[in-house]
């Protein structure tokens, strides 16, 4: 008798009573596990074909990929706003530390950890800095929590602060995006999905855009990062994903991904390139991050 076949059933079993996310009898190693997602909008045009990409807890993971290439949908499915843009599931799945998403609203999938920052940095404008925070942070249940919250989201932005009084819509691009990550913050997740925080900003900008994603992603929330910045994308995640037109087209560890030929050839110019090899020589080296200038 093959050995495996009766011991290998009463391992998972040992595991099962101690692992926290089982499901049906399967043990689900990553936190987030998003399975041969086929996704198409207005029932005619097919967004994703087949998309499977997994999230290990506390990790950072890039998607990269040209325009149309599913990202943006990649994130709606996950966060629960898809119908809110004309958009389906058809098939496969999402599971969120063993428990499926699919079909719960977007409500419903924060309060399990996971949350979007708003598309587009689409910030209410005509509210204060700090009413659009206090908007992110409602659905916590203790006010002590709330303004202990509110009170980091400060912390990491003393620019924040500083125009907590002002109307949002008066705020730089740069400050905008800050308090669209702030705002998300707000709900303390335990994965927090980007989409295109770089877009549009200044070069100095999307530095401190991504020093924040690295502080946000060492203390413990895991992060999954769309862009078409691929250079800075691939220089704070270490994993990556390529999609294009609705399949994954390359996945591996971002500094793999960084050195491959097609993914040099397609998203990295020379200029970029240099960049990423020079984030990955001194990321080792780089210090914690501390307040920066207002
Ligand atoms: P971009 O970087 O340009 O935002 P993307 O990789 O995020 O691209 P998606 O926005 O997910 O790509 O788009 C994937 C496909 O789905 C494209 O063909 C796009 O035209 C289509 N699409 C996206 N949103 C909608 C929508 N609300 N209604 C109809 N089609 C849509």
């Amino acid at each position: 008798m093959d050995v495996s076949t009766w011991v290998y059933p009463l391992a998972i079993e040992r595991t099962h009573t101690h692992h926290p996310f089982v499901t049906r009898g399967r043990v689900a190693a990553e936190m987030l596990t998003v399975r041969d997602l086929r996704v198409s909008y207005g029932g005619s045009v097919l967004a994703l074909r087949s998309v499977t990409v997994e999230v290990s807890a506390g990790a950072a993971v890039a998607v990269l990929g040209s325009n149309g290439a599913g990202k943006t949908t990649l994130l709606r499915s996950v966060s629960g706003v898809l119908a809110e843009h004309g958009g389906a599931i058809d098939d496969g799945a999402i599971e969120f530390e063993g428990r499926s998403l699919i079909g719960r609203s977007a409500a419903a999938i924060v309060t399990t950890g996971v949350v979007q920052a708003p598309e587009g940095r689409r910030i209410f404008e005509r509210l204060t800095v700090e009413e659009n925070l206090r908007i992110g942070g409602f659905r916590l249940r203790s006010a002590f929590a709330r303004t202990h919250i509110r009170k980091e989201v400060y912390d990491f932005f003393p620019v924040l602060y500083d125009r907590r009084g002002q109307r949002a819509g008066l705020l730089s691009g740069g400050q905008q995006q800050m308090l669209a990550i702030g705002r998300a913050l707000m709900s303390s997740p335990r994965l927090l999905l980007l989409d295109e925080p770089s877009l549009g900003l200044a070069p100095q900008m999307i530095g401190q855009i991504e020093l924040v994603i690295r502080e946000i992603n060492a203390r413990g929330t895991a992060v999954v990062l769309v862009e078409q910045n691929a250079a800075m994308a691939l220089a704070v995640a270490t994993q990556a994903y390529v999609l294009a037109t609705g399949t994954v087209r390359l996945s591996g560890p971002a500094a793999e991904l960084a050195a491959d030929d097609t993914v040099r050839d397609l998203y990295l110019g020379r200029d970029a390139e240099s960049a990423v090899n020079r984030e990955l020589a001194v990321t080792a080296t780089r210090p914690p991050l501390g307040r920066w200038d207002r």
